[in-house]
């Protein structure tokens, strides 16, 4: 589970700095998180914890999954210390919490402010945003903001309570409608909704969720549904796909797709939504992770809740920082790992290949 794939880098003496030294050959020397395939990590996300207050049959079983242990999950300072390194001397501009569920973890108001304070090599700020299921949000949402939260993405794939409840194992919708009135309440603007589409369970929804999302000033993004569930039942034919999704917003919305419409690095195709006379509406996007990759232009790095890198959600390797960092290693010995990791990172996930290969991981431990 803990392998780096490139070999290991070696170890340098305490305090010997730059890019160059125990990084492979045939790397170029620079300090950022390159890959061979030209792409740089600029994108962060940190999962917080495997734990979930949510039971989302795509995700997780009913019983849960096993829990990491408490001392196998970084603490707080060592989740800053490692932020802090990618944000100092890796090159990392944003930098997203996540878990399972990140508003489990006691400490985030605590490291949300200090990965706020935190300033890059150029002298600008990190943004920095949560990705939740809003449940405890409306509790939360000032001291997030205050601790310099810039934005949210609240999961919630139905509006009708009795899905709500099947989907998730759980009768919280409510709560979840409270905390997106609380994030935008605290200022966590634009306040963003991520929706899965389930064959059969909520594929009716899609016009629904966006009329509700117009209505209520927050921004809608469709996911499709990804590989990435523990028991390992996702099947190509069964998930519901962008087109499908376009589809069905367009017998109810026109929809104008963006101008300057390259969507970058930023993984949501978006459409602005207008009514008969042209007058904006709002806007919705569209993740196609697997039928649309954008592995050419991704720009993510992540670091599981037990400190590991992973180069992509799909890695079938990772690398390990946590006991790096717990045997004494010093920031440049911590920083050229994760370098070296990157360098590693594979062209594509290969989702739509037959050949896939699922990940050892499920979605809610890797940090969606
Ligand atoms: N608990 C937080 C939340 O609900 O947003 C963060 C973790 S959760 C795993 C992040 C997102 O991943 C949620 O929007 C969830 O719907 C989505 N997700 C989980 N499994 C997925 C899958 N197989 N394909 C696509 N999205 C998935």
């Amino acid at each position: 589970m803990t392998t780096v794939d490139l070999g290991v880098p070696r170890l340098r003496r305490p305090g010997s700095a730059g890019a160059g030294a125990g990084l492979p050959t045939d790397r170029p020397a620079t300090p950022d998180l390159l890959d061979r395939h030209g792409r740089t990590a600029r994108d962060l996300r940190v999962s917080l914890t495997d734990r979930c207050n949510l039971r989302c049959h795509y995700c997780m079983p009913p019983e849960g999954l096993p829990w990491l242990e408490r001392a196998e999950v970084l603490t707080d300072a060592e989740v800053v210390r490692l932020v802090s390194l990618a944000v100092r001397d890796l090159g990392v501009r944003e930098v997203r919490f996540t878990g399972g569920e990140p508003l489990l973890r006691k400490g985030l108001e605590d490291i949300v402010a200090a990965t706020t304070r935190l300033r890059t090599a150029d002298g600008s700020p990190v943004a920095t945003s949560l990705t939740t299921n809003g449940i405890g949000l409306a509790r939360r949402a000032g001291a997030l903001a205050a601790a310099g939260l810039t934005r949210v993405n609240v999961s919630l794939d139905t509006l009708r309570p009795d899905r709500f409840a099947a989907i998730t194992r759980r009768d919280r919708l409510a709560d979840v409608l409270d905390g997106l009135r609380g994030a935008a309440a605290a200022g966590l603007a634009p306040v963003k909704v991520n929706a899965v589409l389930l064959r059969g369970t909520n594929d009716d929804e899609a016009a629904d969720l966006l009329r509700w999302a117009l209505a209520a000033g927050y921004r809608l993004r469709f996911i499709e549904q990804m590989p990435l569930d523990p028991h390992g039942s996702w099947q190509r034919s069964q998930m519901v796909t962008a087109e499908e999704i376009l589809a069905a917003l367009q017998r109810e919305f026109r929809l104008v797709p963006r101008p300057g419409t390259a969507r970058g690095a930023a993984p949501a195709e978006t459409w602005d939504v207008v009514d008969d006379d042209g007058a904006h509406l709002g806007d919705v996007g569209v993740i196609a992770s697997v039928t649309r990759p954008f592995c050419g232009d991704c720009d993510r790095t992540r670091l599981t809740a037990d400190g590991q890198v992973r180069t992509c959600l799909f890695s079938t390797t990772e690398t390990d920082l946590r006991d790096a960092l717990r045997s004494g290693a010093d920031d440049a010995t911590l920083a050229d790992l994760w370098r070296t990791a990157m360098w590693g990172k594979l062209p594509g996930h290969d989702v739509d290949d037959p050949g896939f290969l699922h990940p050892t991981r499920p979605m809610s431990a890797i940090g969606g």
